[in-house]
């Protein structure tokens, strides 16, 4: 800020008309590009993984830099900061026991907690409840009158014909659904075991995701044990699992012109930290640095609010410039704020992506994700910058925070360089980086904001989508985009879209799916699981809440 005010005092004095004059010069531009991405993704801030100290110096770091350029704090309480928060990965902790009659059993070894097991103890007799399912539409029931209260119960995880796609309990599978029947007679705990050759031990990955049961689950992994799983055995469980809840930060700052359309640029800070799940590295555990994911466009991010508070072509809007967190977890940041906006969502003109904007590559080739929500962006074109090429795809949903802008209806596009053989792993570091390549995304992004002067607020578009669900193990699709944040039971419907099947059958977003068919949805795995049963033409049932209400609609997939 100093160098621009600096440089504008000698432009006026040389040529008071040039307005470009006042920018920074383009040699302290890249120094400038280079100091923040070194900066980011330096070890010193392993990796910024959301919730943690190096998230944190990153937040001070951007803050800062807002505050230099004079942008109004627009985050929670007159500072530049919101913080929103979200459920850590959880983590067995060091007092997880098991006795079963005599037979004092290890963790891991012998038994682990289920996934969606309470923390917490339990000590009663053994009743053997064998699959514990109660079907009425089948005319099975496994508990009948009996009482529970005060049992550990013990279900045996197959069915009575089996754990395969055509088995007619298929919809009583669900090892949680069978748990809350044996909680609803009066169990005090559960004891899974599994007897039945054919079928699958269930995961046992703990997950943020999962629903949580009121009573201690295990699953019993050592076979060999089963012989002790015998009616009004005593039965001692004791589940440690640290279920955290963390604060992650967003930074947002106003560049105010006085103008009633704000422009959003926005950019993910944080990263993966030592390997968050999204890293695809295998090995010992290593600082995943970022440097292009997304040091890089948090580094754009920065120098646009530089340039724009200088250039008097740019004061047709105000801008908004927000730093997400939260996004390689599912774009928690970008979600968060979109639901708690600090200014109206109404005046918002457009969004402006930058996830991965580092690796300009000899082609010239600069993606632009998102270009069908709105007529405006085929501007995107016609700005000339260098010999720049843009290559565009017209979906407003993508793996990045424009999404959560574009299911708000604002016009929002994504500024990508291209995925790299370094991708998510410890390898993205800064020595990759292209300044040049940034230099000139940063001129071109001027450019095309300028360029939408005169379009004054522009208009948005819904676009089509090709497989919102993005996994092709699924044939087919239900056509939404589901609520990573949401942590109620079941999956809520964040976006629907246009012609396919949930938007086809009056699903709006906002509903809680929580059966589809037979099939009970609780959580994300669940809606996945249930999609996977059915091929193309195939009708199902859908269940609903919509406002706390349950409501079925007929899919035709
Ligand atoms: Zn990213």
């Amino acid at each position: 800020m100093k160098i621009a005010a600096r440089f504008l005092t000698v432009a006026l004095l040389l040529a008071p008309s040039m307005a470009k004059a006042q920018l920074m010069p383009d040699a302290d531009v890249l120094d400038q590009l280079k100091y923040d991405v070194k900066y980011l993704a330096s070890d010193l801030l392993e990796g910024r993984e959301t919730g943690t100290e190096g998230e944190r110096m990153a937040v001070e770091y951007i803050a800062a830099k807002f505050g230099n350029v004079g942008l109004m704090p627009y985050g929670n309480k007159a500072s530049y900061l919101q913080t929103f928060t979200f459920k850590a990965e959880p983590v067995l902790g060091t007092a997880n026991t098991l006795q079963v009659g005599r037979k004092r059993v290890k963790v891991n070894e012998d038994f682990a907690p289920m996934p969606f097991s309470a923390a917490g103890s339990a000590l009663g007799k053994i009743y053997k409840v064998g699959y514990g399912i109660l079907a009425p539409d089948l005319n099975h029931d496994d508990y009948g009158e009996v009482s529970l209260a005060g049992r550990i119960a013990a279900i045996a995880i197959s069915s009575p014909d089996g754990i395969h796609p055509h088995s007619k309990y298929i919809a009583h599978h669900d090892l949680f659904a069978r748990a809350e029947h044996a909680i609803a007679k009066g169990a005090i705990g559960i004891l899974f075991y599994n007897d039945d050759p054919q079928a699958e031990d269930p995961t046992l990955k703990l997950s943020p995701k999962a629903p949580v049961l009121s009573v201690p689950a295990v699953f019993l992994t050592n076979k060999q044990l089963q012989e002790h799983v015998i009616d009004n055995n005593p039965c001692a469980i004791n589940v440690d699992i640290v279920r955290e809840e963390r604060t992650g930060t967003n930074v947002v700052g106003l560049l105010d012109n006085g103008k009633p359309n704000v422009v959003v640029i926005g950019a993910h800070l944080d990263h993966l930290g030592w390997g968050d799940e999204g890293s695809l590295h295998r090995g010992e555990r290593a600082i995943h640095n970022g440097a292009d994911d997304n040091a890089s466009g948090v580094a754009v991010l920065m120098q646009l609010a530089r340039d724009l508070a200088e250039m008097d072509e740019a004061r047709a809007n105000d801008y908004l410039f927000i730093a997400f967190s939260g996004e390689e977890k599912g774009l928690y940041g970008s979600n968060f704020w979109t639901k708690h906006p600090t200014l109206p969502i109404a005046e918002l003109n457009y969004m402006i992506n930058l996830d991965m904007v580092g690796r300009l590559d000899s082609s010239g080739a600069i993606g632009i994700n998102g270009v069908g929500t709105s007529p405006a962006w085929e501007e995107v074109s016609r700005v000339l910058v260098g010999d720049l090429k843009v290559r565009t795809t017209t979906s407003g949903i993508g793996p990045s925070d424009h999404t959560s802008f574009y299911l708000q209806d604002v016009p929002a596009i994504h500024f990508f360089t291209g995925t790299h053989a370094d991708y998510h792993k410890p390898s993205d570091d800064e020595e990759k980086i292209n300044y040049d390549g940034m230099f000139r995304i940063t001129r071109y992004i001027e450019s095309l904001i300028t360029s939408l002067n005169d379009d004054g607020k522009v208009p948005f578009t819904k676009t089509e989508e090709v497989n919102t669900e993005n996994t092709p193990r699924f044939k087919v699709t239900l056509g939404v985009v589901p609520d990573y944040l949401y942590d109620g039971k079941g999956m809520r419907i964040d976006g629907v879209t246009d012609g396919k099947p949930a938007a086809n059958a009056g699903l709006r977003k906002g509903d809680v799916v929580i059966a589809i068919g037979a099939l009970p949805v609780t959580d994300m795995m669940g809606y996945m699981k249930a999609l996977g049963q059915f091929n193309k033409g195939d009708n199902a049932a859908v269940k609903v809440l919509r406002e706390g209400k349950e409501e079925v609609v007929q899919v035709t997939f």
